[in-house]
Formats: structure tokens, sequence, C-alpha cells
């Protein structure tokens, strides 16, 4: 089961470790490994590894050449309703109780997002992130937006919202397609070595079992290309000497665990777009964190011509604070709002 069949395809910058029982050499230029990489088999994986269409079952349908963000996830770790807030019995949270009613924009799982765009072979799924809520995400997600297949995942950083759902990726991988590269710093790779072990060397799972087959593609602070799109990391701090990432693709940036945008990183934020941002509450920044306040400062020396906030807590109320941002618009010419999850940007690649 583990035969190890030779390398895949370039991948300038990357060092790839697929079931490191079987790596048996890093390669430092550009060279991807997977048991399922033999040449003959290329065209067919790359085949199967796009999705054929957006077709949908609700009727929702986007043209094939029309690229997309669909945020998956705009919430904190413990996702909003908070169970505890359902279950005070000396008060109520107007947010979680709100949350609780289907289709309501302030329920909201772990950040994530979804970047679809089209290939000669079809559409493509490149995922930046998958936390401990993932599969809730898919299960509402993927079948009302026709979306079938996992073309890549990027990993922000190794906290349980970010990649708590790598052990529900085998859904993908036993019944859709053959394997899933996953693009992650080392920092990060080292820690999955600890929480997903298993994944990461298949070799001490027991025979027979059925584990997620993730191909590990090692990124560095260089700009790095999946699948003909080019992500250029933004090294953030996300917390005391603790890094989060960043991913510019186009015009588009995604920082979702943020408390400080170090120096060197502005310059790559230049022409935005879209800015997809940190935002946890709405009065002030957590030692982790954006608050409200600080990301809008952001916001103003950015400048991008949209703004979208994610990683929202319990206590920002999705009508009432974009109410407010509302007025940005009109005070400061500033595009702003809050995400939620389901939402769809067209996007320019
Ligand atoms: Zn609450
Ligand atoms: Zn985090």
């Amino acid at each position: 089961m583990n035969l190890f069949l030779g390398a895949v395809r370039p991948a300038p910058s990357l060092i790839c470790f697929a079931n490191s029982r079987l790596q048996s050499s890093i390669y430092n230029s550009s060279i991807s490994v997977s048991r399922y990489g033999f040449p003959p088999f290329k065209r067919i994986l790359q085949a199967c590894l796009q999705s054929n269409s957006a077709t949908t079952q609700t009727g929702v349908r986007r043209p094939a050449e029309q690229s997309e963000i669909i945020f998956l996830g705009t919430g904190t770790s413990e996702g909003i309703p908070r169970v505890s807030c359902l279950t005070n019995p000396i008060k109520t949270c107007p947010v979680c109780s709100k949350a609780v009613e289907p289709g309501n924009k302030n329920r909201r799982l772990n950040t994530s997002i979804l970047i679809r765009y089209p290939r000669s072979s079809g559409i493509c799924n490149i995922l930046i992130d998958a936390g401990k809520f993932f599969y809730h995400s898919a299960l509402r997600w993927f079948p009302t937006f026709g979306i079938r297949t996992l073309d890549a995942v990027i990993i922000t950083h190794s906290h349980a919202d970010a990649i708590g759902g790598l052990d529900d990726l085998r859904d993908w991988t036993n019944n859709v397609q053959p394997y899933i590269p996953i693009y992650v710093a080392t920092r990060d790779f080292e820690v999955m070595k600890k929480t997903h072990y298993y994944l990461v060397d298949t070799s001490v799972i027991i025979p027979g079992a059925a584990v997620s087959e993730l191909q590990f593609n090692i990124i560095h602070k260089e700009p790095f290309v999946v699948h003909d799109l080019k992500f250029t990391p933004l090294p953030v701090w996300h917390g005391q000497r603790y890094h989060s990432l960043g991913f510019r693709f186009g015009n588009v940036c995604y920082i979702s665990d943020v408390s400080e945008i170090p120096e060197e990183t502005y310059p790559l934020l230049k022409d935005c777009d879209v800015l997809v941002l940190d935002a946890l509450r709405p009065d002030r920044s957590s030692s982790t964190h954006f608050g409200l306040p600080k990301a809008l400062e952001e916001v103003r020396k950015i400048q991008p011509k949209r703004t979208l906030f994610t990683g929202m807590m319990h206590l920002m109320d999705h009508e009432k604070v974009n109410e407010d941002l509302m007025k940005l618009m009109e005070t400061e010419g500033l595009d702003v709002q809050l995400s939620y999850d389901g939402l769809r940007v067209p996007i320019t690649l």
C-alpha cells in the first residue's frame, strides 16, 4: 500500500514530504513527491483533482470563468453560538440567541475560505485552513454550491481552528480523489507531526485503516505557486512571538489571525482590491487578535478597495456592526463590512 513512486511536478521554493516513512530525501530545488505521482498517472490525477463545474443543487451557479472566494467560516475557535451562552441560566446573549436561527448571519464556524478559479480542466478549489469545524462548513456549503474536489489546502498556522479538520479530509481522499496537497510552513508542519502524526507518517496506522492521504509541501517566505495561482505569504504576529501567515493571491489579501502587522509586510499589501482581515470584537483588541478599532486603523493605512472582516466573536452583532460600518462609506469612503459564513465574493485573479 505504501509503494512510493517518483516526482510529480516542479514547485519552486517548496520541499515536499509525503508518507514520511518512505520519504528518502528532501529536494531543495523544486520537487514534489507523491506515491500517486508516477508520470503516466499524472494527467489522469490532475483531471481527477478538478471540479467539473459549478453546478449546484439550489440552482446557484456562477459562470465557469468567474473566480470567487467563498467564506466557509468567519467566527472564533469555539464557534458562534457559544454553547455556554445558550445554557447560561442567568444571562441571555443576544447574538448567540440569534445565531441559533437557521440562516442567521451571526452563526459562524472557524475561519476559512475557499478560492475557486477556472483552469482549462475545470474549476480549481483551493482551501485556506481546515479547522475543527471544517466538516460542518463543508456539509453546509459544498453541496449548496456544487463543490466536490479539494485541489489543495493552504495552512495559515497550526492552531486547532486552522488544522483541526485535517482528519476529515479522509472523506475526500477515500471517496473523491486520491490525495490532497497541503501547503504548510515548517513550524506548523512540526506541530502536525505531533497532532496528526498518523497523517504525516502513515506507517503507524493499522493496516486497512483509512486516513486522509495528504501530500505535505513546505512553504517559506517566498511566493509559491499552486495550480497556476501565485500565493505570497504575508507574515503577521498572532500574539507575542507567534507568527501566522496571511496570503495574497491576485489582488486579494487574506489575513485571518493577526495582532500586529510587521512593517515588512505592508509593501506586500499594496494595491489590494479585497482585504479580508481579522476583527475579533467591537471594542478592543486581544493579545492575539485585532479588535474592530485596530482593524479599521489598518484599513485606513492599507487602503484596500474593499474590506471584509472575519474571525468575529459573539460580541459582534452582524446587522448592528455592519450598519455602523456602512456609515464609514459616507464619512470616509471606506468600503468595509463583516463577512458571514456562505458569503461569495467574485474576484479577479
Ligand atoms: Zn454568546
Ligand atoms: Zn490562531
